[in-house]
């Protein structure tokens, strides 16, 4: 939990060799004892909607707040320092980087936009394959930074969009056998204005698959919109192979998957093509090797997971 810094100052005086880093000491991150809101505003807005045909009345879930304390002592006076919980990956960085990608690999990245957000920001989706090759192809949907806190969700996307777009051989596979359809920054107005979890309409987005309303989360509702597409266009026997969302932890340090393995006892019928697990196996390992990333961790959630594919079957 130590927090990175920025020093105005310091990137001033070094041309900008330092940027953002780790700081601080006498570290310590508790639970206090000031009551938050719900631990989940969606759910009772579930619940109030649920109350019309139900007399269940279910207790509020209320959360206590969590202090982070350190101590920073800076090296300039008259300085401006910004903290941040971890490197920061902004809005501007994500559009930067798909608007090079179209530039630089027009055959292979088509972009167009998923829908706006609540505060009229766009949300790009990238389609990456190789669109030369008439073979069939499979759907992948990728997406990530449901949580605008989690910044590190950003750095892997980055990572796996730069390695699909790549000449290695696994990519250029991958390419032949699919249609990447990803969805870098599902939360823009959360990262444009600092939040941690909620979208502007106070809602943790990663709650709302199962039941998402198309004015208060756009995103997560087009998202799902767009799966059931792949999942239709495809034939039964070719479905989307993997939906993959980046997320970060707190505690849990590398990289691990949480899955759906488990729901193949109640849904037989389900399709899974375990070397898709090795394929993402094998791009983390490129990422984990090429270095270039500070410090990440990924996370593909198994309850949300099981929760859009649950939904997903329920629609067909
Ligand atoms: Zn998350």
């Amino acid at each position: 939990m130590r927090p990175l810094a920025f020093s105005c100052k310091a990137a001033k005086a070094s041309n900008g060799r330092v940027r953002w880093h780790r700081c601080g000491d006498s570290v310590a991150y508790y639970t206090n004892h000031y009551q938050g809101p719900p631990a989940s505003t969606f759910r009772s807005h579930l619940r109030k909607s649920a109350s019309t045909s139900s007399k269940t009345k279910h207790p509020p879930n209320f959360s206590f707040l969590s202090t982070l304390s350190f101590v920073y002592i800076s090296q300039y006076s008259q300085d401006t320092v910004y903290f941040a919980y971890s490197y920061p990956y902004t809005y501007t960085m994500m559009r930067n980087h798909v608007t090079a990608l179209t530039a630089e690999h027009p055959n292979t990245v088509k972009t167009s936009t998923l829908c706006m957000s609540v505060l009229g920001n766009e949300l790009p989706l990238l389609s990456i394959s190789d669109f030369a090759s008439s073979s069939p192809k499979q759907y992948a949907v990728v997406s990530g930074r449901v949580h605008p806190g989690e910044t590190p969700a950003s750095w892997m996307m980055l990572g796996l969009i730069d390695f699909l777009v790549s000449a290695h051989p696994i990519a250029v596979q991958l390419r032949r056998r699919f249609v990447f359809k990803v969805i870098p920054m599902l939360n823009p107005d959360g990262v444009i204005n600092g939040n941690l979890r909620c979208n502007m309409n106070g809602f943790d987005m990663n709650r709302c698959w199962s039941h998402p309303v198309p004015n208060l989360t756009p995103p997560v509702y087009c998202a799902k919109k767009l799966l059931k597409m792949c999942q239709q266009t495809n034939t039964p026997h070719n479905p989307v192979r993997i939906f993959c969302d980046f997320h970060a932890h707190r505690c849990s340090k590398r990289i691990f998957f949480f899955h759906f393995f488990q729901l193949l006892c109640v849904f037989p019928n389900i399709v899974v093509d375990q070397r898709i697990f090795l394929y993402m196996d094998a791009i983390i390992l490129w990422v984990l090797r090429s270095g270039c990333f500070p410090y990440f961790y990924l996370n593909a959630v198994h309850n949300l997971y099981s929760q859009i594919v649950v939904s997903i079957i329920q629609q067909r």
